[in-house]
């Protein structure tokens, strides 16, 4: 809950922050991990950002599990949960948007107008309210890093921004609290993605650079999957999103579901 106390504040001792949406799964509670074995106080915020999904996304069904996440918190010894009620977020009449500029445009910038404006907003109002020293956040969703070591450079806002690898099941899919949507087939399908991304890794450790054939390994598993519509594939830089870099980032839809992973294809696809 809001705490207008802040009780987790206590002189000398460093705050980290771990921002999510809930349905916590083994990606999240890693962050926790890192950032409980490098702060003396750890706060989770659970928090589904309305302002960041799209008027056609899933807000509304948006996997929510406040009770399972308490115990999995529990578990990992959390200091504090900050579960702000959206009307303490955003009051009648808040009007302000944190808008980061071009790091945020492409890619998924583009396929969700509105959205890195919306995570940029709440992460400074979650960064005013939880004051950390160092804030955790997930490599994948890579494009949402370098916005926010963007948008943390350019306020000053003081706060160190710490990236974890990213979790994934045993056969390389992601974990995500939207692959609950997925059916059975979809789950199989979904697959593809890491496996493009290993492809594209391991054809560049064999020497392959051409950004062209290193682009076409990388889709070619995705567009052999009936169920799985990719909707952009590019190798990009990772600060600036831009064109050539080495960070293969996907976006695709499996069935009705829309997921995202990445990978640099200059390191060993993990497992
Ligand atoms: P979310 O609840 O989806 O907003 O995610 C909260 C944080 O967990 C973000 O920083 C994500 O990048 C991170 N995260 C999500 N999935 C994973 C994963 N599979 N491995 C590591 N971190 C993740």
């Amino acid at each position: 809950m809001l705490d207008a106390s802040r009780r987790w504040r206590v002189a000398g001792r460093s705050i980290g922050l771990v921002p999510t949406m809930g349905a916590l799964h083994a990606g999240h509670l890693s962050l926790v991990e890192v950032a409980r074995r490098e702060n003396d106080v750890v706060v989770v915020s659970v928090f589904v950002n309305p302002i960041q999904f799209g008027p056609n996304e899933d807000l509304d069904h948006y996997p929510r599990d406040p009770a399972r996440d308490t115990a999995l918190l529990a578990e990992a010894e959390v200091d504090a949960i900050y579960r702000p009620p959206t009307e303490v977020m955003y009051p009648a009449g808040a009007s302000t948007r944190v808008q980061v500029g071009a790091v945020s445009e492409p890619l998924e910038g583009k396929a969700r107008p509105g959205h890195f404006e919306g995570v940029a907003t709440v992460v400074t109002k979650l960064f005013a309210a939880v004051e950390p020293d160092r804030a955790y956040f997930g490599q994948k969703d890579a494009q949402q890093v370098a916005v926010i070591k963007q948008l943390v450079r350019d306020l000053d806002l003081g706060v160190e921004i710490r990236v974890g690898p990213t979790v994934r099941e045993a056969d390389g899919l992601a974990l995500s609290s939207r692959n609950v949507y997925l059916s059975p087939a979809e789950r199989k399908a979904a697959a593809s993605l890491s496996a493009g991304l290993r492809a594209a890794a391991e054809a560049y450790a064999a020497g392959e650079r051409d950004p062209d054939r290193l682009h076409g390994i990388l889709t070619g598993r995705l567009d052999a999957e009936p169920l799985v519509s990719l909707e952009y594939a590019e190798l990009v830089d990772p600060a600036t999103f831009q064109k050539p870099g080495n960070v293969a980032v996907l976006a695709a839809r499996v069935g009705k579901t829309r997921l995202i992973d990445n990978h640099d294809v200059a390191l060993p696809f993990p497992g």
